[in-house]
């Protein structure tokens, strides 16, 4: 579904990618994993457009989308969500949702144009899904971390998309809340056939929902495989995850 061939990225002459490659087919869970710095952020950045690599290809059903803009690459069906959380605080958690399915049906929130009323049904549907229609009404700004990155997850669905992509989707979690994480986006995958790829420290998490792994080091990708290849492959454990492999 998604093929990243010897994408490249520099930064002021700083090459934060040297080399990433990357495969996910439909219906899978792909981690990336790598200590902080190896570029995970930047490549998918790259992946969604909003970054422009200075080599490499993306393709995405094998469609090439390097150097599309964000928002056409959206359209394909490729929605995201931050490291950093992303919503409108002021809006209600609602409209945070009902905003994203306008933005996909070309129509935008605003007083000369009655959306309000619109897509309410499948707003509500998307919350319910996430768990957090009994917080439909709430000024997103009150909510939980936790929460919030929840809230983060249902805006991009709302864009209605083939795959998914997370970055730490659990950051600044507690362990319930992780856990909850956790469940949902094995529940995307499962039960919505969504194809999700993500990024994540928690090494418990990586290993209990990745059908694949991929690991960055130092702005290169040095291995795909699955989460056993992974775990028994000797340099991947030395040096990137040690003891976490165990837990
Ligand atoms: P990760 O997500 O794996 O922690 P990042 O992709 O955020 O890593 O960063 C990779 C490297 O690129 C880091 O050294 C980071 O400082 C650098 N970097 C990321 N974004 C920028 C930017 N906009 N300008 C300059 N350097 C950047
Ligand atoms: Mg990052």
């Amino acid at each position: 579904m998604l093929r990243v061939d010897k994408i490249q990225k520099t930064f002021d002459g700083f090459m934060a990618i040297k080399e990433a490659n990357l495969r996910v087919s439909r219906g899978e869970i792909v981690a990336t994993i790598g200590p902080n710095g190896a570029g995970k952020t930047t490549l998918f950045n790259v992946i969604t457009g909003q970054l422009r690599p200075n080599q490499g290809k993306v393709f995405f059903q094998e469609e090439d989308i390097t150097n599309l803009p964000p928002h056409r690459i959206c359209r394909k069906g490729l929605a995201r969500s931050f490291q950093i959380v992303n919503v409108f605080n002021r809006l209600s958690v609602f409209e945070n949702v009902q905003v994203a399915v306008l933005s996909r049906e070309k129509k935008t929130l605003n007083l000369f144009h009655p959306c309000a009323n619109m897509y309410v049904q499948e707003t509500m549907d998307i919350l319910k899904k996430v768990g957090l229609a009994p917080k439909a009404g709430d000024i997103s700004a009150t909510l939980s971390h936790g929460d919030q990155k929840v809230l983060e997850m249902a805006i991009a669905l709302g864009h209605d998309p083939k795959m998914l992509i997370l970055d730490e989707p659990t950051a600044g979690m507690s362990p319930e809340e992780t856990a909850q994480a956790m469940a949902l986006i094995q529940h995307l995958c499962t039960e919505l056939g969504l194809t999700i790829l993500l990024c994540e420290h928690d090494m418990h998490f990586v290993f209990s929902i990745a059908h694949s792994i991929m690991v960055m080091h130092q702005g290169r990708t040095i291995i795909q495989d699955t989460p056993q290849k992974i775990r028994e492959d000797p340099q991947v454990q030395e040096a990137y995850l040690g003891d976490a492999v165990a837990c």
